[in-house]
């Protein structure tokens, strides 16, 4: 359990980050909260040969208001997102996903742009990003670009950020009849099954963490739900449903239906 000899440097800047990632190259790794990484690189899953330091960076660690939209700096801790009134105010349903992450020790230190950026297929962040139809924005030696939230999850520890690139901040609309339900690994507190249904009118967007190995938008739920629940039973339409040892596909299925369920009556 002990990582492999590496070099850190503590950027203070976006820029410098942005600098050191592009001279040090594709062995560098960027370290915000360290909460998903350095257990990686103490399993030797990973083995940067540096670590840029980002969390002291102040700029990214802002949570305000644009408009009717919601600016999170990808610094903000979980116990930071799920305290802030802006966002249990107008954005509660990310408030209550960061509250169901890990333990105390978790959300003191992990971070949001480092959950996005990891894409564990279990985290619980991008099922809301994706029923919010948040955009993601980065920042790399090319220039800023933003990426909208369908866009960014690309597989399992995968996404669609660049090498050299960094996630700066995330851009909500402000949402206030969101709900995010969540059924837990016992262990870890990571999703098994994580739902986040935003609903306007008769009309549901849904996004479904932890079911398969790429969080989605539950297209078929949204297409049929017209108001009622029942839609839930599409949960899984079109998906390749994940088996491990906390539940195989089928039980899994089952749980994506129930769950997409109370998030729907919630
Ligand atoms: C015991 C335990 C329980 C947990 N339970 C849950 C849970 O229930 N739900 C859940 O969602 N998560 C859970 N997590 C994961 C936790 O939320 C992590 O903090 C989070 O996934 C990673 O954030 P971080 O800031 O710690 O990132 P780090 O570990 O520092 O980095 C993770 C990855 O993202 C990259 N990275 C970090 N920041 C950026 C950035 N701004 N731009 C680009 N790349 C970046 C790093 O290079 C690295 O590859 C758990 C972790 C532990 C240890």
């Amino acid at each position: 359990m002990i990582p492999a000899k590496f070099n850190y440097i503590k950027a203070s800047s976006v820029e410098e980050a942005v600098d050191l990632l592009d001279k040090h190259g594709s062995d560098t790794k960027i370290l915000s909260g360290g909460h998903s990484l350095l257990p990686a690189m103490k399993l030797r899953l990973n083995r940067p040969e540096l670590l840029i330091d980002i969390s002291g960076i102040s700029d990214m660690k802002a949570i305000s208001e644009d408009g009717d939209e919601i600016v999170i700096g990808a610094n903000c801790t979980h116990k930071e997102i799920l305290n802030a009134e802006l966002i249990t105010s107008d954005l509660n349903i990310l408030a209550q996903a960061a509250e169901t992450i890990g333990d105390i020790q978790v959300r003191n230190r992990g971070t949001i742009g480092g959950s996005l950026a990891h894409a564990d297929p279990s985290s619980d962040y991008p099922a809301v990003v994706l029923a919010c139809e948040a955009k993601i924005e980065v920042t790399g030696k090319k220039g800023d670009r933003t990426i909208d939230a369908s866009d960014f999850f690309q597989g399992i520890f995968t996404t669609a950020l660049e090498e050299d690139e960094i996630i700066t901040a995330i851009r909500f609309p402000k949402v206030n009849n969101g709900n995010y339900q969540k059924f837990y690994q016992s262990a870890s507190r990571f999703a098994v099954v994580g739902v986040a249904a935003v609903k306007n009118g008769n009309e549901v967007k849904v996004g479904v963490t932890g079911v398969a190995d790429t969080p989605y938008r539950a297209t078929a739920v949204e297409k049929a739900y017209n108001g009622n629940s029942d839609a839930a039973s599409h949960a899984t339409d079109g998906v390749e449903v994940m088996a491990d040892h906390f539940a195989d596909a089928d039980y899994r299925a089952h749980l994506a239906m129930v769950y997409v369920k109370k998030a729907l009556e919630a």
